[in-house]
């Protein structure tokens, strides 16, 4: 039987709609500015998340390294949660290519608050660095996938902005925090300087991540794009599957949610295993006095595959390629594996 994957919601396979669009795109060289479907994919996103524009990059590893680039300068910090992605998974990106230094303070949920902006305001002085950038993660990757509400968002983005701070929104999976809190994405992003986003995350996309802000940043981010190499040329057939995942894959997003909620309950019955009810679409799970990577491995010999994070904390993310019924087999399969 084909295994059910769970480990991310990046190995979706592109639905057959995606792949008669892409086949059928209308592409140009993009460098040149001539790929009508990439222009599209950009204008829409940057609508949907509330920009003025937006640059299509291939991944959201070098749209969160583009924002970094356009809203510092050498030698400045960059606020974050300890656990966020651009620190944790993204290869010292923020140091090596924008000469940044990340401060980082904890948060339980993942999400920074208006006292941790208030608490990197210091008086300046010649021989300091100063904190010139705040990234929030909504939703949070490993805090599993917390969703940071409206107006949370609201009153960071506002203390950022008091504190003279920019601000960029890692919204990898911006999508369903929206779909999480039922309001558009871009009130999540509403005051921030730039915002990313994936499209190969929940959205089933086989390729392709945004940066959208400002028009003269955008400009700013095309330079920083060709110089990490993203240049793309007739990069309209991967936009093609963009356009489609925007109309297509949002709003089924809710569906993935309700698998994640029915496996954590599953997860929740067995012994020594501790869960907090997910909001969207990625479980995690900590297990008392068990290993990880030993219950993934009995799991995985179960058909049921899952990441083990660390030694003791297992995760499950649901995505567009597990159906309800995968889901009911892979609760069942928890409960005797697990159980
Ligand atoms: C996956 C992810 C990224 C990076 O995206 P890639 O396309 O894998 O480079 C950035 N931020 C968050 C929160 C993510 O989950």
């Amino acid at each position: 039987m084909k295994p059910i994957d769970l480990r991310s919601d990046t190995v979706t396979r592109p639905t057959a709609r995606m792949r008669q669009a892409m086949a059928e795109a209308e592409v140009g060289d993009d460098v040149f500015g001539e790929d009508p479907t990439v222009g599209r994919l950009e204008a829409r996103v940057a609508e949907l998340l509330g920009f003025e524009a937006a640059l299509f990059v291939p991944s959201g590893t070098m749209g969160n390294a583009i924002a970094i680039r356009v809203l510092t300068e050498r030698g400045d910090e960059v606020l974050v949660e300890r656990r966020s992605h651009v620190v944790r998974y993204e290869l010292s990106a923020m140091s090596v290519l924008s000469g940044v230094m990340p401060r980082m303070v904890d948060a339980p949920d993942g999400h920074l608050r208006p006292e941790h902006v208030r608490g990197a305001v210091a008086p300046r002085a010649y021989y300091k660095s100063d904190v010139t950038l705040v990234v929030l993660e909504n939703t949070h990757n490993l805090a599993g996938g917390t969703v940071l509400g409206l107006a949370e968002t609201r009153e960071v983005i506002g203390a950022a902005r008091e504190a003279g701070f920019r601000v960029h929104v890692d919204g990898a999976r911006i999508w369903n925090a929206a779909t999480a809190l039922g309001i558009p994405a871009s009130a999540l992003a509403a005051g921030a300087d730039t915002a990313m986003t994936c499209l190969s995350k929940g959205l089933g996309c086989p390729v392709g991540s945004l940066v959208a802000s400002s028009r003269e940043r955008i400009e700013k981010a095309r330079r920083v794009r060709k110089l990490l190499g993203g240049g793309m040329r007739q990069a309209g057939i991967l936009a093609a599957a963009g356009l489609v995942a925007l109309d297509d894959a949002i709003p089924r997003l809710a569906e993935d949610h309700a698998h994640a909620r029915r496996l954590a309950e599953a997860l929740a019955q067995a012994r020594d295993v501790r869960v907090t009810p997910p909001r969207t679409n990625i479980v995690v799970a900590t297990l008392d006095g068990r290993s990880a990577p030993e219950v993934a491995a009995a799991l995985a010999a179960e058909g049921v595959l899952t990441i083990a994070m660390d030694a003791r904390t297992l995760r499950l993310v649901t995505h567009r390629d597990v159906s309800d019924e995968d889901c009911r087999r892979a609760a069942e399969v928890i409960g005797t594996v697990v159980g």
